[in-house]
């Protein structure tokens, strides 16, 4: 059990033809672990996330990507899904028209098959979002539409813990909270986290989202690959240092 990236090599789509970003990136995370992924603005970080994913837009030249022994590297966005893999996006997208509460439903319905009862769902719903912070209108909002940019996130692990997919990658899902929110946040996860049966990937350039989430291992991510692997206190190294001491690396 474990999700496993081997050599990852991705091209992103450009308008000048294909263009590598990702050049070769390896991480095993079994159950139970978190595995931050700390970079600058631009090293690829949302590339990694979105080719997880199979965002069609970047393409995996080689490599390949195993959830739980099943191959993700040619499956839809949707199999990927089923297979227990689950991504909050750096930038939500916003669906007018569809609301939260229809959105988790069918989310629900595709991954286990069979549509949730309804009683005990709606009940589940409202408590996923109180548990957020969120209010129980927001079942009856449009998905992430005028949301502001706690919400989305909040939102997006209210989803998380009702979905529970085996694996989670988070894209800067700290970015832009206040304090209360990251509290917030880091309680949701923590509570997904908390039967020891699931991953995150926790991709994020800033160490504060650390102490209330606690990593299994910490890498520096740059340019498209890991430099660096380490416990927690690489990420206070990053935060005194900065990231340049990593730069002779990536460059190698
Ligand atoms: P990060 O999330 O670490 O800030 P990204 O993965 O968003 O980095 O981007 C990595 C690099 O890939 C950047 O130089 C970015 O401009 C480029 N890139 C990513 N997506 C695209 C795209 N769709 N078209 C062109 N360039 C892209
Ligand atoms: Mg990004």
């Amino acid at each position: 059990m474990s999700l496993e990236i081997r050599d990852l090599h991705v091209d992103v789509m450009t308008e000048s033809g294909p263009k590598e970003i990702l050049k070769g990136v390896d991480l095993t995370i079994n159950p139970g672990e978190v595995h931050a992924i700390m970079g600058p603005n631009g090293s690829g970080k949302s590339t990694l996330a979105y080719a997880l994913m199979g965002h069609p837009k970047y393409t995996i030249t080689s490599g390949s990507v195993v959830l739980d022994g099943v191959d993700l590297t040619r499956l839809a966005v949707d199999e990927r899904a089923r297979a227990g893999l689950f991504l909050a996006m750096q930038y939500p997208v916003e669906v007018p028209g569809v609301s939260v509460a229809n959105f988790l439903r069918t989310a629900k319905t595709a991954l286990s098959g069979e549509a949730p009862k309804v009683r005990t769902w709606v009940k589940e719903v409202n408590a996923a979002l109180a548990h957020m912070d969120l209010d129980p209108s927001f079942s009856a909002r449009s998905v992430n539409e005028g949301f502001s940019g706690g919400e989305k996130k909040r939102s997006d692990i209210a989803q998380l813990g009702l979905l529970g997919p085996k694996y989670a990658v988070l894209d800067e899902t700290d970015s832009g909270l206040d304090i209360d929110a990251l509290r917030v946040v880091a309680d949701g996860v923590n509570r997904y986290l908390a039967d020891g049966t699931h991953g995150v990937l926790l991709i994020t350039h800033y160490s504060r989202v650390l102490q209330y989430i606690k990593p299994t291992v910490v890498h520096v991510y740059m340019d498209g690959r890991i430099v660096a692997s380490g416990g927690p206190e690489l990420a206070d190294r990053l935060e005194a240092e900065g990231y340049e001491q990593f730069e002779a690396r990536a460059d190698a």
